[in-house]
């Protein structure tokens, strides 16, 4: 017998007969002996639907209330699925976020798991109910109701998986498994059977979706067995995500390319080239709990520098405002830029470690095809670049034909 938590995706449970799918799923694992834990996301598109909603209402939402909102899409899928469980005449029990009491903290919309009762839950298994929880919502301290962001249904089922010392987490999502890119994109991308933890996390943190970076992050703290699978398919084994040591001689250099349409590129122009002013233009926007992504410095020439940095699209016009408003005048810079028409492609491998001129053939990619780098950073198995957002499917395809990814 094992204990097993199954997060089901949007699409995986975007109607009532995708639900009863699932449900049959978790009988036959129940069957077995199991006990399940299901999280579920919201019905593909509701969330969307939700922040538009919001936004006709106030253009710039109040967190908090955006987050009273979005919880409402989990909250109705839990008791669909509870429903159709008992409909198979399997004892079922939903819960919230704050039913539960998944603990956050307050960043509202972004919220971060501090801890997880599982009493009650571990109560219920033993009574043989299978248990359903919303994904992607917690409560704080004081009771509000939270959101971990987009995608954060992954993350709650790594977290339940960590607190209930489960066997394995399943993530069944519409693709079979987690592939050398996105195959909406790359039709020719082939699935991996077992990927590192590590490049996981490098492919998650640059954008590749299919599982959000904190639930990788919790899978890698906590040891738990995370595997990522089709829910329209039964056969398979999917993607495990692996924490031995392996070889680097012997992986490819490159395992995957991710890339990320979300960021927003903001450059202050003509900085005095001068201690603390890193600290004096990023410190306000930390303090507006903005996360900054890439960064980088030039060399100044004639005292004077610029300094170009990433943020979530979203926040760019919050970003802006701040270094307009707080910190221009102050510094003394000439200008301040924002330019959110930027996407992001990264190569993704251990491998890289052991073998030198990788990035020089990423280069020399781009340039065949006249494709301009704007901003470069690098970390021990990965490569990142900022291009114009047109040309991001044509450098992740001849990317991925560069380091021969496709299938064999
Ligand atoms: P869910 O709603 O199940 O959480 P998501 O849409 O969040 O599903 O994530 C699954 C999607 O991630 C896939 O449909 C695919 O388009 C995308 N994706 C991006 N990169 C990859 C990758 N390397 N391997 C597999 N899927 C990827
Ligand atoms: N429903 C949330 C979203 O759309 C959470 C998730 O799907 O994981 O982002
Ligand atoms: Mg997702």
């Amino acid at each position: 017998m094992a204990l097993i938590v199954q997060k089901y995706g949007g699409t995986s449970v975007a109607n009532p007969e995708r639900i009863k799918s699932l449900a049959a799923r978790v009988a036959r694992y129940k069957a077995l002996g199991h006990q399940i834990v299901v999280v579920v996301s919201a019905m593909s598109g509701e969330t969307n639907r939700l922040i538009a909603l919001a936004k006709e209402i106030m253009p710039d939402p109040d967190p908090r209330e955006l987050d009273v909102m979005v919880a409402t899409g989990e909250q109705v899928t839990i008791g669909m699925t509870a429903l159709a469980l008992m409909e198979l005449g399997i004892k079922a029990k939903s819960y919230t976020g704050s039913q539960v009491k998944i603990l956050t903290d307050n960043s509202h919309t972004k919220a971060r798991i501090l801890s997880i009762d599982e009493h009650n839950i571990k109560q219920d298994l033993d009574d043989g109910y299978v248990v359903v929880v919303a994904g992607f919502q917690g409560v704080d301290a004081d009771g509000n109701i939270t959101t971990l962001g987009r995608g954060g249904s992954d993350t709650t089922g790594v977290a339940l998986a960590a607190a209930l010392k489960a066997d394995e987490c399943q993530i069944y999502t519409d693709v079979d498994g987690v592939y050398t890119t996105d195959p909406r994109v790359v039709p020719e991308a082939r699935r991996l059977d077992k990927i590192t933890f590590e490049e996981m996390l490098e492919l998650a943190s640059q954008g590749s979706k299919v599982l959000q970076i904190r639930s990788v992050e919790f899978a890698g703290k906590y040891k738990v067995k995370l595997r990522v699978l089709s829910s329209f398919e039964e056969e398979g084994d999917g993607t495990l995500i692996t924490f031995e040591e392996e070889n680097t001689m012997e992986q490819p250099v490159i395992s995957g390319i991710a890339f990320n349409r979300d960021e927003a590129k903001i450059t202050v122009l003509g900085v005095p080239d001068k201690p603390g002013i890193a600290y004096q233009i990023l410190g306000p926007v930390a303090e507006a709990n903005v996360d900054v992504d890439m960064i980088i410095q030039n060399t100044g020439a004639d005292g004077t520098t610029d300094f170009t940095f990433t943020v979530h699209k979203n926040e760019m016009g919050k970003a802006l405002s701040i270094l307009r408003d707080k910190v221009q005048g102050h510094i003394g810079a000439r200008e301040i830029n924002g330019d959110d028409k930027i996407a992001k492609v990264s190569i993704v491998g251990v491998g890289m470690r052991s073998h030198v001129g990788i990035a020089s053939q990423m280069f020399r990619t781009l340039a065949e095809e006249g494709i301009n780098i704007q901003m470069i950073s690098t970390s021990e198995i990965k490569i990142a670049v900022v291009v114009d957002e047109k040309y991001l499917e044509l450098a992740v395809r001849v990317l991925h034909k560069a380091f021969e990814l496709e299938a064999a």
